[in-house]
């Protein structure tokens, strides 16, 4: 996603929560969109180098969460290995790789309609649901 476009969405989603724009957040969500991959915080964090110079791990986390919590990067836990943060919002779902931890985008039509109305019906009030698909990568499966 472009720069300014992607600033401008976060932007909407913190004012429409009531939550301040501060240069920290719009940092921390343009490192992650530059790096352009599933990251962990502590790659956030570098990617941000210098531009925020006290800028501390428990707040990466701290800001990663709350823009997952927005809806304008996604958390991703692979199961084994450190949680990943996601620049994509959209619909998209993930391939983990049960032996190297990689984990890959996948856009597949997938019909979770009945998972999330069954969600409902246990009294959960879902946001998203997608498809982890486990096996071996490319590469592993080569080797
Ligand atoms: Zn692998
Ligand atoms: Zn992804």
């Amino acid at each position: 996603m472009e720069t300014r476009r992607s600033d401008e969405a976060l932007i909407e989603a913190l004012r429409a929560r009531g939550h301040r724009v501060t240069p920290q957040r719009m940092l921390i969500h343009r490192a992650l969109q530059e790096l352009g991959r599933h990251a962990t915080a502590d790659e956030v964090m570098e990617a941000v180098g210098g531009r925020l110079p006290n800028l501390s791990v428990p707040t990466v986390y701290a800001t990663l969460d709350l823009l997952g919590q927005l809806g304008v990067v996604r958390r991703i836990s692979p199961g084994e290995g450190p949680l990943l943060y996601d620049p994509r919002a959209d619909d998209h779902h993930h391939l983990v790789c049960s032996r190297c931890g990689r984990v890959e985008d996948v856009d597949a039509r997938v019909e979770t309609g009945a998972a999330v109305a069954a969600a409902r019906r246990a009294g959960f009030a879902p946001s998203h649901a997608e498809v982890v698909v486990s096996g071996l990568c490319a590469s592993c499966a080569s080797s």
